[in-house]
Formats: structure tokens, sequence, C-alpha cells
């Protein structure tokens, strides 16, 4: 389900990001980005991951990567950016058909891929 919730969005979120995703809503900033296909998909596979990872591994899991990352990098957005489940939503989320054709956990083959992915 698809909300817009500014002032929850604004506290629970950094400045510049559109959408979060806290399973089962995908809660969107504003209006307009209900139309951005590509940000509400990037958000669907989040919701995939967060299934498949029962909810709360999910959030246990991008919690601890990125502050593993963040320790190595000290840097937030790169940290970010280099998290797993971001790399699989942000290389996928221009493909209208990925989430019928994605493989349970596909997002575990980029944790032994070094980087990020911008
Ligand atoms: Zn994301």
């Amino acid at each position: 389900m698809i909300v817009v919730w500014p002032k929850f969005h604004k506290y629970i979120t950094f400045p510049g990001t559109r959408a979060i995703t806290l399973w089962p809503l995908i809660i969107l900033r504003d209006e307009s980005s209900r139309q951005d296909q590509i940000l509400i998909r990037h958000e669907q596979i989040h919701l995939r991951q967060q299934l498949e990872m029962l909810i709360i591994l999910f959030y246990l899991w991008y919690v601890t990567e990125f502050l593993i990352r963040l320790l190595r990098s000290r840097h937030a957005h790169a940290s970010y950016l280099s998290l797993a489940m971001e790399r699989e939503a942000y290389d996928h989320e221009a493909d209208p058909d990925y989430l019928q054709t994605r493989r349970l956990y596909a997002w575990s083959r980029y944790l032994m891929q070094p980087g990020a992915r911008r």
C-alpha cells in the first residue's frame, strides 16, 4: 500500500529522500512521487526483500550492514549506496519485469561484490 505522509516521512528519513518502505507501507514524501514508477518499483523491491527476511530480519540486517560499511568508509551516503539491498533495488528499479523474474534473496549476491553502484 502506498501512502503519502509528508510529516511522518520528514521525521524518519534523511533529507532528500523521497520514499521509505516500512512493510507493508511505501511512504512517500509528496503526492507527485506516486507517478514515479522507478521510485515505486525500487520500494516494491524493498517490500519483497522485507517479506523474504520476515520483516524484522530485514531491518536488523540493513542497519547492521550499514553500520559496518559506515565504520569502514566513514561516509554515510556511500555506505547507504553500497548496501546489498539498495544495490539490488537500484540495479533493477528500471526493469518493469524484475519483480516477476526475481529470485529469492537476490540481494545476497551483492554482498560479495565490492563497492557501490553509484
Ligand atoms: Zn532503497
